[in-house]
């Protein structure tokens, strides 16, 4: 035991990512090991490989790993593409700059278009380079929905008609991690192939699931598709699923997990949940903005409502920043990535979020802008309450939120 006082009350797990597990959930998966064989197993698996197409809005089948959003990247770009072949990319932040390195590890050839993090990917500019590949040597478009480093959203359907437009044959690569549950996707209306998603984010649960919902497109590639693969094959996952069973040991109790969580979006009714995560979004702006700091996504069309990077003024430490609030308010914020490390900070406002979790995240922050010594005004917290409570007074601001 550490000498360290309990703190008391609940941790604020305010990161975009893991984020905190609902109770139902909890519970769920602490249920006894059963075996992955046998029937009562079959009958879990057929249930949520069924029930799992919902956040997806899909009927094709949505593969599970026992792995995280990482291997999700993996699994749609080695069962559809081959060794040279070129994808594009859009430097959003942190994580596409990491598929761009996964893509290059690989053997890909990513055409990676730059940029400062403080936009999302912009369907003119992937328009441009789309339009100048006369011969179709781009094989797919990447595109993080909602990127998680800097906290924009891009257009998922913007850059659908682009390709429409232009018809070009690339196939359509979406990262979801961040975004599924959170924030509206249509994988069969808007022409996804593959969409990567992770279990720790919206889904509500911990890391260990990861996702490739596919399209025919994307499953038709993957019979020509020149890499090497065992583990990631889609083949033998989609073979075994159709009887409820895997090739290898599935995460057992993160199913039972996921077969919970489910129930609870879709009670909650999943457009309710996407205005709840716009509302959490402008709210935790508009504290941002009273307290006089700069919002890192510079264009209002991009703004996350899953997550908020906040830039700190220059000589700030974000981090130095991020331990005081953790140290006196019991609040993990996240940190800055990559480039923007220790420049901003971030406020997860995504899965299992309310109001008055928002309101108490954003205390933690005013609070700890104080103690920190950080020029700010004050504020920020009242911003945000006089934009909630004036939701709430309109009867359907659950599902009518500003955008
Ligand atoms: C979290 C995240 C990932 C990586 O997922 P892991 O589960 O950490 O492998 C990828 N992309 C985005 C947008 C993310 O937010």
């Amino acid at each position: 035991m550490s000498n360290k006082p309990r703190s008391p009350g609940r941790h604020f797990l305010q990161i975009p990512g893991p984020t905190p597990i609902p109770d139902p959930v909890l519970r769920a998966i602490d249920q006894p090991v059963i075996d992955h064989r046998g029937p009562a197993f079959q009958k879990l698996s057929k249930r949520v490989l069924e029930k799992v197409k919902a956040p997806f809005k899909t009927k094709n089948p949505v593969i599970i790993f026992p792995s995280s959003g990482t291997g999700g990247w993996e699994a749609a770009l080695v069962n559809t593409l081959s060794p040279g072949d070129k994808v594009l990319m859009f430097e959003t932040g942190q994580f596409a700059s990491l598929w761009n390195t996964m893509a290059k590890s690989l053997g890909l050839k990513p055409e990676f278009i730059e940029s400062d993090w403080r936009i999302g990917a912009d369907p003119a500019q992937i328009k441009e380079r789309l339009k100048a590949d006369k011969n179709h040597e781009i094989k797919a478009v990447c595109v993080v929905h909602n990127e998680t480093a800097s906290g924009t959203t891009s257009p998922l359907q913007e850059i659908r008609q682009v390709l429409d437009e232009l018809k070009h044959p690339a196939l359509y690569f979406v990262d979801a991690v961040s975004s599924l549950a959170s924030i509206d996707l249509r994988h069969d209306e808007w022409g996804i192939d593959v969409t990567i998603a992770g279990s720790q984010k919206g889904l509500m649960l911990p890391a260990g699931l990861g996702f490739n919902a596919i399209s025919q497109k994307a499953l038709e590639a993957s019979k020509k598709s020149g890499f090497a693969k065992s583990y990631w094959s889609w083949a033998d996952m989609l073979a075994n699923n159709a009887n409820g069973f895997f090739p290898y040991t599935p995460a057992t109790n993160l199913l039972y997990g996921l077969d919970v969580a489910l129930d609870l979006l879709e009670q909650e009714g999943y457009d309710r949940v996407f205005a709840r995560h716009r509302r959490h979004g402008e709210a935790t702006r508009r504290a941002v903005v009273a307290w006089g700091l700069e919002v890192l996504c510079k264009d209002p069309k991009y703004y996350s409502p899953v997550v908020t990077s906040v830039l700190l003024p220059p000589g700030h430490d974000a981090d130095a920043f991020r331990a005081i609030a953790l140290e006196n308010f019991d609040i993990s914020l996240g940190t800055g990535l990559g480039r923007v490390a220790g420049k901003v900070f971030r406020i997860g406002h995504l899965a299992d979020t309310n109001d008055l979790t928002i309101l108490g995240a954003l205390s933690g922050v005013e609070m700890s802008l104080e103690l920190a010594g950080i020029p700010h005004k004050k504020g920020g917290v009242q911003a945000a309450i006089n934009y909630l409570a004036e939701q709430a007074k309109n009867p359907s601001h659950k599902l009518a939120a500003a955008e």
